[in-house]
């Protein structure tokens, strides 16, 4: 275990994907960051609306740079309203928005190890496929103490169980998988070269990702956009790291971080 906090914390440094899924690291080592107290930084980020955060949510695009803001605001929207229509479908379909029990409906085999099995990345919750999905509870532990506070508790609101929540976002993964041919975030593609009848078309990884946080906010009825965990579950391991993620999604959605330091 000191294993994965000792290189948890190398880590922490190439956060350059969403901390739901895989891990790239071709971004650059992040600059020293004054810690913000939490609270203060919930409160913030649990105000900015689904849609604003389409900047932060491209950020992590391999294919970011070939987009324009307008193409990345009307996929954040049809993305958003995929995952939505898909939470809607499921929960009518079994009667229920608990991921545990509509994972048991999907044949999912859940398991909860304490911390990943590879070190080297920052993660969360993991979906394999066909079947598999883990939700690493070290974590989950650590955020629990904070959502034990009566101010973050009452930020994040009683419908916040971050287990469900990790959950719910990866099974977004498992329909995606199930409904490939006709599920929006697989069937949009996009061209990256054409040469007379040959072509190349690539899936936006960023779209699955949008979508499956939509999915997640709509079973477990939170009022903000669980891209607010990215922060609130790497303040766990380090509150400075956390600060500098706050001050990025504040900026990308056109907000003022607070001047305040702890
Ligand atoms: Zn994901």
């Amino acid at each position: 275990m000191d294993m994965f906090k000792e290189s948890l914390k190398k880590s922490l440094r190439y956060i350059s994907e969403e901390m739901f899924g895989k891990q790239n690291y071709n971004a650059y080592e992040r600059p020293h960051f004054t810690v913000h107290p939490l609270n203060y930084m919930l409160k913030d980020l649990v105000e900015i609306p689904p849609m604003e955060w389409h900047s932060y949510a491209f950020a992590r695009e391999p294919l970011n740079n070939k987009f324009s803001d307008s193409q990345r605001k009307n996929w954040m929207k049809k993305s958003i309203a995929c995952g939505q229509k898909y939470a809607r479908k499921i929960y009518e379909k079994y009667n229920t928005k608990d991921p545990v029990e509509l994972a048991k409906f999907m044949k999912m085999n859940v398991s909860y190890p304490e911390t990943p099995d590879r070190t080297d990345r920052v993660l969360f919750a993991e979906y394999r496929a066909p079947n598999q999905i883990c939700i690493y509870m070290d974590a989950v532990q650590k955020a629990n103490v904070y959502l034990k506070q009566p101010e973050v508790r009452e930020i994040l609101t009683e419908n916040l169980n971050i287990r469900y929540l990790l959950l719910a976002h990866e099974l977004y993964h498992n329909i995606e998988d199930t409904h490939k041919n006709e599920i929006f975030t697989q069937t949009e593609k996009i061209r990256l070269w054409k040469l007379g009848f040959i072509h190349n078309d690539s899936r936006v990884i960023t779209l699955s990702e949008i979508a499956a946080m939509a999915f997640a906010q709509e079973l477990s009825c939170i009022p903000y956009s669980p891209y607010v965990m990215n922060m609130f579950l790497v303040y766990c391991y380090s509150p400075e790291e956390a600060s500098g993620i706050y001050e990025e999604m504040m900026k990308r959605a056109n907000r003022i971080p607070v001047p305040y330091a702890v």
